[in-house]
């Protein structure tokens, strides 16, 4: 014996794996295909771009700027209102134009290009650390590049869905921000989920989000993880 007690698994990672379970019988599987892992660059700029704007317009704006400038370290270099005109599409051109700017510039400044592929020969934690340090860059969007890019690591993505539907199951805090939400989330993830399984669940809580888990007025009597949610059984006891 090493003194220490003998702690079996945290019973809150077994409720996070009936939630998941719960999620794919209700919404059936949300997979991202190989073929939709892009560049961790490519990654990074969609999020640094993507405030209040829909995945679909922010797609479109990413490879509309690189095909405009042709190189990133061009769109680095290029002039805001440039930039701004091409990103028109966004629902903040002129804080995307600055932010997408400033990062990919911190970037060069730091690796002489744009180039992360230097991330993969870091743990996971100094990769998350070393996103999170570029301008405009915070753990959602980090976690992001690590987790749906080709770099494809076990990284958890919590959006402002994900948070509402996990601060009311009662898995993270109820004013918890992203990063706490992370903090506490990520020690739960089940050992065996790939980050491709962690990507799925990403999406199936944020589904939920979506259509049941609304920021007003839930659709608890028809919500598939109400048996495993705090706020849900309080509100409509389990029968
Ligand atoms: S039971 Fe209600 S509060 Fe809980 S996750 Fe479902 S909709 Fe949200």
């Amino acid at each position: 014996m090493d003194g220490k007690l003998p702690f079996g698994p945290d019973p809150r990672t077994d409720q996070l794996a009936r939630i998941h379970a719960a999620l794919i019988r209700a919404f059936g599987r949300i997979e991202r295909p190989d073929e939709k892992r892009r560049d961790p660059v490519w990654t990074l700029v969609q999020g640094v771009i993507g405030a209040q704007t829909k995945t679909a317009i922010s797609n479109a704006s990413t490879d509309g700027v690189l095909a405009r400038f042709e190189s990133w370290e061009a769109v680095a270099g290029a002039e805001l209102d440039d930039l701004q005109q091409v990103l028109a599409n966004q629902t903040f051109p002129s804080v995307a134009a600055e932010r997408l700017k400033a990062c990919l510039s911190a970037i060069i400044a730091e690796r002489g290009a744009v180039d992360l592929r230097h991330l993969s020969n870091l743990p996971d934690e100094q990769a998350m650390a070393w996103l999170e340090a570029l301008p405009g860059v915070g753990r959602k969007i980090a976690a992001g590049v690590m987790n749906t890019s080709i770099f494809a690591r076990r990284q958890l993505v919590i959006d402002g869905h994900h948070r509402r539907v996990m601060q009311r199951t009662g898995l993270v805090p109820p004013r918890a921000d992203t990063a706490r939400a992370y903090t506490a989330l990520m020690p739960l993830l089940p050992e065996e989920w790939s980050a491709a399984d962690i990507d799925e669940h990403h999406l199936l809580v944020k589904r939920l989000g979506q259509v049941h888990c609304r920021p007003a007025r839930p659709h608890c009597a028809v919500c598939p993880i109400h048996p495993d949610c705090e706020t849900g059984t309080a509100i409509e006891p389990v029968r």
